[in-house]
């Protein structure tokens, strides 16, 4: 893998925010800040056409977010009553949370993949259902019940923020969305999102990865309520979609572009088939099976357990959980006991 982004990787090094930079005739890359988070900025492109300027996500809603993708989009020489379209890679706030005030300035549509729509319509007909289907969820998988009150609690502070902007354009696999001038292609790669897509642009050989592959961090994968049975196994699919392709530079949605597409879905892969280790490894060396909510705190993460905010730990039961499913449909794992919570073996072929 070699960096590309070197203006972007150098500024990372710096906790600095990387410049707007003009990464190809007509392509900008336009770094908007997501106010007290590790992740720092979501990198939004706009892509220039004769009538206008088109977003790939349009970031976090917060003043100063809004205020530099303002300002990013002057240096590109452009307004934002000129942006046309803002084309969403997936639900997550930090792509899709200014798209409301896009439209609203400046009349854009705003397309994402029908199931990211889905899952936005349910969390705003029914909150309430969602949360429920979160507690049940912790109980079913060994989390004690006053934790799990503090993490359903936490997912309701987290939905009173999103902002309901019905999508009036929606992504269709391997069709191009209506960017005048430009021969995209969408690529949909489910999997961090039900509704994850990439953007494929072959006349520049470049792809749109959004947070399906970024250079440094592996994308969150967890068995949400609502993010189908299999996301992890469904996300091993989505990156040999991707790595198929013909990509001489990854445009991410976080970091700094990169080459080597093939090099980097392969560190990918291996992360996950290490993970896939440990858990079994964990499993195979307690005396009796462990919940998921047990086991997750055997695994090895970014920090020690007892430093891991709530919110983060579900987080981590959850991506534990989309592992042991990989492993369940591989035959290499398996539930055991009756009822609930739900314990885990490894099954001795
Ligand atoms: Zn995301
Ligand atoms: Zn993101």
């Amino acid at each position: 893998m070699e960096v590309t982004g070197v203006a972007q990787r150098q500024a990372w090094l710096d906790k600095v925010m990387p410049p707007v930079e003009r990464v190809r005739p007509g392509l900008w890359s336009i770094p908007v800040p997501i106010p007290d988070n590790p992740l720092r900025y979501v990198l939004v492109y706009a892509l220039e056409g004769p009538r206008g300027v088109t977003l790939v996500d349009a970031g976090w809603d917060a003043p100063e977010s809004w205020d530099a993708l303002v300002a990013g989009l002057k240096t590109a020489g452009f307004e934002i009553g000129d942006v046309r379209g803002v084309l969403v890679t997936h639900m997550h706030h930090d792509h899709y949370g200014l798209a409301a005030r896009v439209r609203q300035e400046s009349g854009a549509w705003v397309a994402l993949h029908p199931e990211d729509t889905k899952l936005l319509a349910a969390r705003q007909r029914d909150p309430a259902g969602l949360i429920r289907a979160i507690r049940r969820q912790m109980a079913e998988h060994g989390v004690p019940d006053d934790v799990g009150g503090t993490l359903a609690e936490a997912t309701r502070t987290m939905l009173g923020m999103v902002e309901h902007t019905e999508p009036e354009i929606a992504l269709v696999d391997g069709t191009a969305p209506p960017v005048e001038g430009w021969d995209l292609r969408t690529v949909w790669t489910p999997g961090h999102s039900p509704g994850h897509v990439c953007f494929h642009d072959a006349r520049n050989n470049v792809l749109l990865s959004g947070d399906h592959v970024l250079p440094r961090i592996t994308p969150t994968i967890g068995l949400f309520p609502r993010s189908g049975d299999d996301p992890l196994g469904t996300f091993f699919t989505s990156l040999e979609k991707v790595r198929a392709l013909p990509v001489g530079e990854v445009l991410p949605a976080h970091e700094y572009r990169f080459a080597g597409l093939d090099e980097r879905v392969g560190v990918l892969l291996a992360h996950h088939e290490e993970r896939l280790g440990e858990i079994l490894a964990v499993i195979a060396g307690g005396t009796e099976p462990p919940t998921a909510w047990e086991l997750a705190q055997e695994l090895t993460w970014s920090r020690p357990w007892a430093r891991i905010q709530p919110f983060m730990r579900r987080t981590a039961m959850l991506e534990t959980l989309a592992h042991l499913v990989v492993l369940e449909k591989a035959g290499r794992a398996a539930r055991t006991g009756t009822g609930e919570p739900v314990r885990w073996a490894v099954v001795t072929p």
